[in-house]
């Protein structure tokens, strides 16, 4: 299965792209991790994407799309994946809706995790994220045991650079201008499905995994 997760920043993509990837044993590809993966070991692509994304800027599309390329075309991604963050404005759905047909497939399905900017707001200011394994949690909504501590690899957490206020109300910004229009790209493409994602983390899951079941019987 070929799925894409879009959503407003903090709307739980990489929370519940952790349990539906699992779930559908598919590799679960998240561009803003694989670039803070880059930023943190200095690599050249880490050196080009780092100052676009303290700012809360889209990193360029040529770079951008060069990696996801390269992502897609490794072995596990080649019977499906999850892509969390990517595409993120109409030029990258149409490359990617290009490079899939060049392999002559196609995605199955759009789900967009639907919330409004004070929860988002509320969920990203309260964000940690383990160095080590990059499980994210949340200080209030889905705490650690110990502050601080990854209970699933015993990593140090940290709050990521671009969730102070400044910088999440300009990546909302940024989300509504260049992002938000993927909506109706894909529901032009019939492949939108769009779900409630607020309540408990599990109960988000579940109306997922229902809603991709109904959508692809
Ligand atoms: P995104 O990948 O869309 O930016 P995350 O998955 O990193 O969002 O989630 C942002 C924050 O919100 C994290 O701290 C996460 O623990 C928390 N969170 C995710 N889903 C929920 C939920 N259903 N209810 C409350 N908090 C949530
Ligand atoms: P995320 O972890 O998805 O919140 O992404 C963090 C940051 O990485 C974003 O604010 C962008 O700077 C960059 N980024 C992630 N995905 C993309 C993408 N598809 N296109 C451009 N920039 C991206």
């Amino acid at each position: 299965m070929r799925i894409v997760l879009v959503g407003p920043p903090g709307a739980g993509k990489g929370t519940q792209a952790q349990f539906i990837a699992s779930h559908l044993s598919v590799p679960k590809i998240s561009t803003g991790d694989i670039f803070r993966d880059n930023v943190s070991r200095g690599t050249e692509l880490g050196r080009r994407a780092q100052a676009y994304m303290a700012r809360g800027d889209l990193v360029p599309d040529e770079v951008t799309i060069a990696m996801v390329t390269d992502r897609l075309g490794e072995d596990d991604a080649q019977n499906g994946f999850l892509l969390d963050g990517f595409p993120r404005n109409v030029p990258q759905a149409e490359k990617l809706s290009k490079l899939l047909a060049s392999w002559h497939t196609k995605l199955d399905v759009v789900l967009e995790l639907v919330v409004d900017d004070d929860e988002v707001v509320r969920r990203l200011s309260g964000r940690r994220t383990c160095r080590r394994c990059g499980r994210v949690w949340h200080v209030s909504f889905d705490p650690p045991t110990k502050p601080d501590v990854c209970d699933v690899c015993g990593g140090e957490l940290f709050q990521r650079d671009d969730d102070s206020e400044d910088t999440i109300r300009h990546r909302l910004e940024v989300y509504q201008q260049q992002t938000s229009p993927l909506a109706s790209f894909y529901a032009d493409e019939g492949i939108l499905l769009g779900i409630d994602a607020t309540g408990p983390v599990e109960e988000v899951t579940e109306r997922a995994l229902a809603s991709l079941r109904r959508f692809l019987r």
